[in-house]
């Protein structure tokens, strides 16, 4: 299960002002698929992009990073809800 970045100048602006992390979401492989097919697609839909959230970015997918092992504890996709592991991880 992949970490994917959320990025763009809007990220950028948003993690200067709040000193906050970088901006990213858990999802699970098939969520990943289609998101893949239309870089975007999730962050209107996507926690924490709502209302006083992080930004969405306006590159869309960038590519995934580094995460916690999802089997340590109890990670779910952003988009679908359904649990991660490590098995499964793409
Ligand atoms: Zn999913």
């Amino acid at each position: 299960m992949p970490r994917v970045e959320n990025a763009g100048p809007s990220v950028d602006d948003w993690a200067r002002s709040t000193g906050g992390p970088s901006s990213t979401f858990d999802l699970c492989d098939d969520c990943r698929g289609l998101l893949l097919m239309h870089p975007g697609r999730y962050f209107k839909e996507l926690p924490p992009y709502g209302e006083g959230g992080e930004p969405e970015g306006e590159y869309g997918y960038v590519g995934e990073v580094a995460h916690p092992n999802y089997d340590s504890a109890h990670y779910v996709c952003a988009k679908c809800g359904k649990k991660l592991t490590e098995e499964r991880d793409g």
